[in-house]
């Protein structure tokens, strides 16, 4: 197939990429009560590694609880699943995509007896916004969506159903020219990306918004800021960003584990810095590389070998 891989592990079993189906009445289908990860794995000089893939499989965890959905496989058997997948289709460099929910039995708004279903697939996948953009950035809106509130659903929580806010402002920007969307909370202040975290640096200082903005915990925002102040700056990571910080910051990047560390150069007309990948954002971003790469044998803990 186009993807070039054969296999998805599904249910505890191997099956046919062809044969990973589900009934068309399955509850998350309905609505949305699913929990999913994105992971990388890097082609590293080590041989492939995943990055920080306890950290993923740890928000998994912690994004089943608001749902009462029970995972019936535990980290270690999840870990074995999916190692077996990468290596049985060969592959070197990869994203990995676990998925949880709550499948087909009957389809009141209460999951009732509906079954907990869980697949992980992986398939090579490159630079998520394209090569130039981890250069020279990208063009951004600020989306006319607001965020969830925090106190409408567990924005904390990696659930499939909320992805449709995430959906409706990045083809807004991509309808209006954009590459990608910048997403305000119900305060108004900057939240984050449809899929992605923000940063901005200002006077040399980082600055990104605090959990209380109804963001996700990135494991990238975490794996930056631990970067970064190791780099010794000093990250201001409880911050609120209004939005005519934006237009004033140094620089603006985005962090994902699809996205990586990808330069804002512009944001609706304003040009932000000089309108390039900014200096302190290269220095993050190349360590960032640096790091999932292996080139350097710092943060070792951080790598599952494949
Ligand atoms: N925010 C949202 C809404 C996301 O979907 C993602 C991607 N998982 C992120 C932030 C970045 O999180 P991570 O660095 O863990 O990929």
């Amino acid at each position: 197939d186009e993807m070039d891989v054969d296999t998805i592990w599904m249910d505890g079993e191997f099956v046919d990429w062809d044969d990973a189906q589900i009934h068309v009445l399955t509850h998350g289908l309905h609505y949305g009560t699913g929990i999913f990860e994105g992971a990388r794995c890097y082609d590293t000089e080590e041989g492939p590694a995943i990055f920080r893939w306890d950290a993923h499989l740890e928000r998994l965890y912690q994004s089943a609880k608001p749902y009462e959905m029970e995972i019936g496989y535990d980290a270690e058997e999840l870990t074995e699943a999916t190692l077996e997948l990468v290596q049985s289709q060969e592959l070197a460099s990869c994203y990995i995509r676990p998925v949880a929910f709550y499948g087909y039995d009957s389809l009141g708004v209460s999951p009732g007896d509906c079954p907990t279903r869980i697949a992980i697939a992986a398939w090579p996948w490159g630079t998520y916004l394209g090569e130039d953009a981890l250069e020279n950035g990208i063009d951004v809106m600020v989306s006319s969506w607001r965020k969830h509130a925090s106190s409408q659903v567990p924005t904390n929580a990696k659930t499939t159903g909320l992805y449709v806010n995430s959906m409706l402002a990045g083809e807004e920007a991509r309808r209006n020219g954009y590459a990608e969307a910048i997403v305000l909370n119900k305060e108004g202040d900057v939240a984050e990306g449809p899929g992605e975290n923000i940063f901005l640096v200002r006077d040399d200082e980082i600055y990104t918004p605090g959990l209380s903005e109804s963001i996700l915990e990135g494991i990238t925002r975490n794996t930056v800021i631990e970067l970064a102040e190791d780099l010794g700056y000093t990250v201001h990571d409880t911050a609120s960003i209004s939005r005519g910080e934006l237009n004033t910051a140094d620089e603006l990047f985005f962090t994902g584990s699809a996205a990586e560390v990808t330069p804002i150069r512009k944001v609706d007309n304003v040009v932000i810095g000089d309108g390039s990948r900014g200096p302190v954002t290269e220095e993050i971003q190349s360590r960032f590389f640096e790091v999932v790469e292996r080139r350097t044998d710092e943060y070792d803990e951080w790598f599952t070998y494949v």
